[in-house]
């Protein structure tokens, strides 16, 4: 199987075709090795048009999120940015590509064992990861200029909101525990501006501030 091939093809039909227009984004959805981050029994199906299961009953989003939730963020290369639920690590390495420091959270440990393996194989060393409730923020490195969440949450997370940056983004699924909307919450002028992009579906973000379980 010619994975390069797969890729250009998925950028062109799954995300060019589908109206996503950042460069950068595409770019990077085009060189990252999809496929290095699932397991070999899913490497067949890296490039298809679906989530796939990552383990551990957590899942890797499907392509056109991944990148739909990357293009919300408009990163132009300088940013700090904070990512809530680790999983693989694909979605980190994309961020690696288009930002200057990259701190991702995963509360389950196997996970982000595994994801620092991979991204330190591919060579990601603006990367750090750390094991624990991704819905407390991680305050040290705060104030984050783009902010993802990769697990549905009942609402935004105040804690959350408190470590952007004042005119930075926010993307998280907010809903129910079946299905969400995608919501981007900008911050400007210490107020909060929230536009909804599109109905998604999630693993539940589990913690203090998201689901209790
Ligand atoms: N961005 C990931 C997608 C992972 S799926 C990728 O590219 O693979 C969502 C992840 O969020 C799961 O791994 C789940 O364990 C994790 N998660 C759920 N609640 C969390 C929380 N409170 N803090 C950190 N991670 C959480």
């Amino acid at each position: 199987m010619n994975f390069d091939e797969e890729r250009k093809t998925m950028v062109e039909v799954q995300l060019r075709g589908r109206g996503l227009k950042d460069e950068r984004v595409l770019k990077a959805m085009e060189e990252i090795p999809r496929h290095r981050f699932v397991s070999k029994e899913q490497e067949q199906s890296a490039y298809s048009d679906h989530p796939l299961p990552i383990g551990e009953g957590q899942t890797i989003s499907q392509p056109y999120m991944v990148a739909l939730m990357t293009e919300c963020m408009e990163l132009e290369g300088n940013e700090k940015v904070l990512e809530i639920g680790t999983g693989c690590g694909y979605q980190a390495a994309i961020l690696a590509k288009l930002a200057k420091e990259v701190y991702s959270i995963e509360r389950v440990e196997k996970l982000s064992l595994k994801a620092k393996e991979i991204l330190a194989e591919l060579g990601y060393t603006n990367v750090k990861l750390k094991v624990g409730d991704g819905t407390k923020g991680w305050e040290e490195y705060s104030p984050y200029q783009a902010l993802i969440v990769t697990a549905g949450s009942p609402d935004i997370p105040q804690t959350l909101l408190d470590q952007l940056s004042e005119g930075g983004r926010m993307v998280i699924p907010v809903g129910g525990s079946f299905s969400q909307e995608l919501v981007v919450a900008r911050k400007r002028k210490g107020k909060v501006e929230r536009r909804k992009v599109c109905g998604c579906v999630f693993v539940p973000l589990i913690g203090e501030f998201g689901w209790k379980r």
